[in-house]
């Protein structure tokens, strides 16, 4: 080993997943949207150009924090913008964990989390779900130094109601509690009423999922006055320039088009439920899903014997190798195409067997 060597930090990164360069596959393993971004993204971003790229972005994000704040009623000083909500969620670890004790977080979620905390040195346990693949709530009414979990859960899909959130609140006043609502355009409910009386919660969503524009990164944060001040503060000590400029134009562009988020959540929402009568006809079994994907299981079949044959097809789900969750696909929401080709291989597969 050369001597520097031993000054290189060592870390076990996170796993994005596949994005293979297959040209007629059918992609469901990253839970991004099937329909493209409202139509005025696209127009705003031809219409980029001269200044507007040569000058360096916006440092506040105004426009994009002005927009957000009016769509969701709450202060300008609330809202905090960053590249994709994994920037966020690792600039609000920064800002907040930073206790003795360990931060909290559930033993199936989102894996990034244990890769941010072992990252910036923060200590975390992990409390189990219950068999059900439901978070115990009572399992964060001890001591911590901070609780992260999304709503709904991933990869498990699984929501719970606001009384449940507000139940955590209640009992960890001391602390940062982040609420990751990645999902939550599809069927659960947001914690934002929760706002006016905790200011100790940072709600985190994402452009990536409901809005259609995971290449764009776009993520946000709302939380007391406070909270952001904090996260801005650690965001200029560490790089003032996040957003770039046809992120910011085009952010607007998608929260000033309700209707058509409207109708695209919508479409997949119906899909979705579709596709579990589907899935269940052929023998699969699989949470009850507030998210734009599936997680499920087969009685009979591996899933890791699953997610081979259907790469094999270039139909690409999300398997994951780990402790308790070795047997389940994550099925993205594609089109009702998309799905259709995915239950005519399944079903010929099952039978064939
Ligand atoms: N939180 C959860 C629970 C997710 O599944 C994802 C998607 N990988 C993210 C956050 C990050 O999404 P993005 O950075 O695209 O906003």
């Amino acid at each position: 080993m050369k001597p520097f060597e031993a000054n290189i930090r060592k870390v076990v990164p996170y796993v994005p997943g596949e994005q293979p360069k297959r040209e007629k596959m059918i992609k469901l393993n990253t839970n991004e949207n099937p329909y493209p971004p409202a139509p005025k993204v696209a127009k705003a971003l031809g219409e980029l150009g001269g200044d507007r790229l040569r000058l360096y972005p916006d440092p506040t994000c105004q426009i994009l924090v002005d927009a957000l704040a009016d769509y969701y009623k709450v202060g300008k000083d609330q809202v905090f913008v960053g590249v994709g909500s994994d920037d966020v969620l690792a600039m609000a670890f920064m800002t907040f964990f930073n206790s003795d004790k360990p931060i909290l977080f559930p033993d199936v979620t989102y894996s990034f989390y244990p890769v941010w905390a072992e990252l910036l040195h923060i200590p975390f346990e992990r409390p189990a779900l219950d068999e059900q693949f439901r978070i115990r709530k009572e399992d964060y009414y001890r001591e911590n130094g901070g609780i992260v979990f999304p709503n709904p859960n991933a990869p498990t899909a699984i929501a719970e109601p606001l009384s449940f959130i507000e139940d955590i609140l209640v009992h960890n006043p001391d602390v940062i509690v982040i609420v990751d609502e990645a999902y939550v355009d599809f069927g659960a409910e947001s914690a934002l009423p929760l706002l006016e009386k905790y200011e100790n919660l940072l709600i985190v969503q994402t452009f990536s999922k409901s809005r259609s524009m995971a290449g764009m990164r776009i993520g946000y944060a709302i939380g007391s006055p406070l909270l952001i001040r904090s996260m801005n503060d650690v965001k200029y000590s560490y790089n003032s320039y996040t957003m770039n400029t046809p992120s910011l134009v085009c952010g607007v562009e998608a929260v000033k088009d309700e209707a058509y988020f409207r109708e695209t959540v919508g479409k997949i929402v119906e899909t979705r439920e579709y596709a579990q009568e589907v899935l269940k006809k052929l023998g699969f079994e699989m949470t009850d899903s507030s998210a734009n994907f599936l997680f499920v299981t087969h009685p009979a079949v591996p899933a890791a014997e699953l997610f081979e044959a259907l790469k094999k097809e270039d139909i690409f789900v999300r398997y994951f190798r780990a402790d308790r969750i070795d047997n389940y696909l994550r099925i993205t929401i594609g089109t009702g195409e998309e799905m259709e080709a995915l239950f005519a291989f399944l079903s010929d597969y099952l039978k064939n067997r």
